[in-house]
């Protein structure tokens, strides 16, 4: 079946196209045009979203759950309704990610998620919208007890291969993504394995100096898991990671852009070093997001809840934050426009994860993106060519 969308512009989000007209074939992206170039075809139906913006599905790397459901615990059934919440906020894919827990039931979890995984990878593109869980991110157990926020210390595991294996066995190899701090012995080994397996091993929770912050992407890492949060502060005379993780242009980086987690001058500073192809907009979120101020569980974490902060015995458990209201901050801490803000939401995450046919509008890709209010509000989500 074909499907025509229209709207005010599109972005791709590289660039943008007035009067666009996005041609949707069985839930992949055909044809993309102005339609000043040329009309629509005749037969097809077509879908006028007025003087919106067409964007592509944001793209969240790096999310712990969503509408009271933690995604160290939740069932494979239970994850449609965590997809459908999160098309709301304009996500179409994302990667469902640990915390760190004891490794027997951070297995039985990454069985689970490859579960999920597979069934929604499967699933037939006339269902409702739904954002898919397209891989999983291991934040932990390789984590530094110096740097390691709220995550457990008696479930932080030094990096073997053995321990790697052992949960890529239980991921059945859905493992894209791992967090990593690279000072830990045995983490260099670990980073180049993961790198050989085309996982994107992005350093964190981390109290490198900068030496080791730049041999970990000597052997493979490509990215910063939010940058600020959890790292080794920056010193003039004793720069670390984060002297690395800002300069290095061979890394991505992203960051929680909730007004919580980094002061919005800070955000202005990060998006003006990383720039607008390597800058990567995370929520972090937790089971609380959607939902009331309370009690919520983060994996084997409690999480307190209060005024849209989550906090576990003082430190910050995650966020509330949605990927819309990220985009917007963007907006509203720096000069980026709309278009930036989306880009880092869609194409630079996909890019650093490797779903090339995710996160942009293009001939070939997935037919998910986003209907967005010329100030950045979701009005309709689309995926696979379906939802409207
Ligand atoms: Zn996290």
């Amino acid at each position: 079946m074909k499907t025509a969308f229209t709207a005010r512009r599109l972005y791709t989000p590289v660039d943008e196209i007035p009067n666009p007209l996005l041609l949707v074939e069985d839930g992949r992206i055909s044809e993309i045009f102005s339609r000043s170039a040329k009309d629509a075809p005749g037969n097809t139906p077509l879908v006028d979203f007025g003087d919106a913006v067409l964007a592509p599905g944001f793209v969240d790397i790096h999310m712990h759950g969503g509408a009271g459901l933690d995604l160290m615990r939740a069932m494979p059934s239970e994850l449609p309704r965590l997809g459908k919440f999160l098309t709301t906020h304009g996500v179409t894919g994302y990667f469902a990610t640990t915390v760190a827990a004891p490794l027997d039931a951070t297995c039985a979890a990454l069985g689970r998620l490859a579960d999920a995984i597979e069934a929604a990878a499967k699933e037939s593109p006339t269902d409702s919208a739904q954002a898919r869980p397209l891989g999983i991110h291991l934040e932990g157990p390789f984590l530094s007890h110096k740097r390691r926020g709220v995550h457990p210390p008696e479930c932080l595991v030094s990096p073997t291969i053995e321990v790697f294996e052992r949960l890529w066995q239980a991921a059945r190899g859905h493992v894209r993504m791992l967090t990593i701090a690279p000072e830990i012995p045995g983490a260099l080994e670990v980073i180049a394995e993961a790198a050989r397996r085309n996982v994107c091993v992005s350093i964190g929770h981390s109290d490198a100096d900068m030496p080791t912050a730049h041999s970990a992407v000597q052997a493979g890492a490509r990215h910063a898991t939010h940058t600020f949060n959890a790292m080794r502060p920056l010193d003039h005379r004793e720069p670390g990671i984060l002297a690395e993780v800002l300069g290095n242009d061979h890394l991505s980086a992203d960051i929680i852009v909730d007004g919580i987690h980094l002061d919005p001058a800070v955000v202005k500073l990060f998006l003006r070093a990383k720039g607008h192809d390597r800058a990567v907009l995370i929520t972090d979120a937790i089971s609380a997001t959607g939902m009331p101020d309370g009690r919520y569980q983060l994996g084997p974490i409690e999480v307190d809840v209060k005024d849209g902060k989550c906090t576990s015995n003082g430190s910050l458990a995650g966020s509330v934050l949605t990927m819309d209201r990220a985009v917007r901050n963007v907006t509203k801490f720096s000069e980026w426009t709309l278009r930036d803000a989306v880009q880092a939401a869609t194409l630079n995450p996909a890019r650093a994860a490797g779903l090339p046919a995710h996160g942009v509008l293009a001939p070939g890709a997935e037919a998910d993106f986003t209907v967005l209010s010329p100030s950045g509000e979701v009005l309709e989500t689309i995926v696979r060519g379906r939802g409207f």
